[in-house]
């Protein structure tokens, strides 16, 4: 029989009451080191008090009145958003296919606009993951995604990870944009680097293509600075972001240039919920942290205690684990033994990693852990590894004796 809640996903026998910080609590009192906060979401750790302090004050006043009417904080947010990045305006969602699906339509609406409708396509990159929506699943291509579920909306086109000749090739006169994740996340934490965002960026200025950046997962100050793109000097016409941006709140939005938007003017796109009042509330008191004083220097710092911590990892247990890769607090244990494996044994030494494409483990933790937290999340998966290799030695032996 089926289970009330559809079986779409593949859950860990695990519950949780409670959170503070980096830390999870079972119904039992066992308390789990969280290093994968939500898949990123938790950016500022479980129960953060601002952020509650925010979300019960604005729950007094006032949950909802949709976007016929004005809303302060989420002017407020975006506000914030264009202060500190490329764009001059922002849409707001609840997630971040969403944020995706209306990139998609900006960028088709911009060539519309300018009298150019046969230009739609979007090169993507094999690996990319821009979530689960009609365009979304189109666009990362993934057969599990897309299988079964009909014609795909058209006009997408997919490159090797990170080729910048198949890039060339793939633009047509039809070609509207190309789209990709910095750093691929569900792909297994693959960075494009800074020279191919810059020889991309060129591509697009040379062939006047729109450079559409999903930074839902990379973004929000995980790799040390408020985005991603940041670090090659570069910026895109239009970004995605979801994931930290509501630490833990539903909430995404797409930014983008005042170009960029120029088609999207009254009337072509709106949403019930995206941007009502109790997720900006929140958005605004996570962007103040992240943008605060000193905050993502202490996340680069963080960043290379973490990745120290990982090369020890992968020296200490070469079986195990075969290379650490990714950007600040984004990082990825590449594994030697099943990743399911490693993601379990955490489980069993009370460490949360989530697994990922490319037969790597994840971890996005809290941004703002303590240097402590971080040792003990080390030493857990130390232990985990440890426990691995005891299960790999008996299973040689048996090999021997047979
Ligand atoms: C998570 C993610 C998405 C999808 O976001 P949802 O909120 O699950 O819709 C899209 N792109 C990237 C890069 C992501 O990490």
């Amino acid at each position: 029989m089926i289970s009330p809640v559809l079986p779409t996903y593949t859950r860990a026998p695990l519950s949780f009451k409670k959170g503070q910080g980096p830390w999870l609590e079972t119904d039992d009192g066992e308390m789990y080191l969280d290093m994968g906060a939500g898949i990123g979401v938790c950016a500022l750790g479980h129960a953060h008090p601002k952020l509650i302090a925010v979300l019960e004050e604005q729950a007094r006043r006032l949950w909802h009145t949709s976007n016929l009417y004005e809303i302060p904080n989420q002017q407020a947010l975006a506000e914030k958003l264009v202060e500190h990045t490329f764009a001059d305006t922002v849409f707001f969602t609840n997630s971040g296919t969403e944020a995706v699906e209306l990139a998609v339509k900006m960028a088709r609406k911009y060539f519309s606009a300018k009298g150019q409708p046969g230009r739609v396509e979007i090169i993507t990159f094999e690996g990319a993951f821009h979530g689960r929506s009609a365009a979304g699943i189109a666009a990362s291509g993934g057969a599990k995604m897309v299988e079964g579920f009909g014609p795909l909306l058209p006009g997408f086109v997919q490159v090797p990870f990170n080729s910048i000749e198949a890039t060339k090739d793939a633009i047509t006169e039809n070609t509207a944009a190309i789209m990709l994740e910095p750093i691929q996340g569900e792909g297994g934490i693959r960075p494009f680097g800074d020279d191919s965002l810059k020889a991309l960026r060129a591509l697009c200025d040379t062939h006047g293509l729109l450079l559409i950046m999903d930074e839902i997962q990379c973004g929000m100050g995980r790799t040390g600075r408020l985005f991603a793109h940041e670090w090659a000097g570069v910026t895109p016409d239009i970004m995605t972001i979801a994931k930290g941006i509501g630490g833990g709140f539903p909430l995404g939005a797409c930014l983008a240039t005042e170009g960029a938007a120029s088609g999207m003017v009254a009337g072509t796109h709106g949403s019930t919920y995206g941007g009502n009042p109790l997720a900006c509330a929140v958005g605004c008191a996570v962007m103040t942290e992240i943008t605060s004083d000193g905050f993502l220097i202490d996340v680069s710092r963080l960043a290379g205690h973490l990745r120290q911590g990982l090369e020890g990892l992968v020296a200490e247990h070469p079986d195990i684990f075969a290379f650490v890769r990714g950007e600040g607090l984004m990082l990825a244990l590449g594994c030697k033994v099943p990743v399911a494996d490693v993601v379990n044994a955490g489980y069993g030494e009370k460490v949360l990693v989530v697994p990922a494409s490319d037969n790597v483990v994840r971890l996005l933790p809290p941004l703002n852990m303590s240097t402590e937290e971080v040792d003990e999340a080390v030493w857990r998966l130390d232990r985990a590894a440890v426990m691995l290799e005891r299960k790999l030695d008996c299973v040689n032996d048996k090999g021997l004796q047979a």
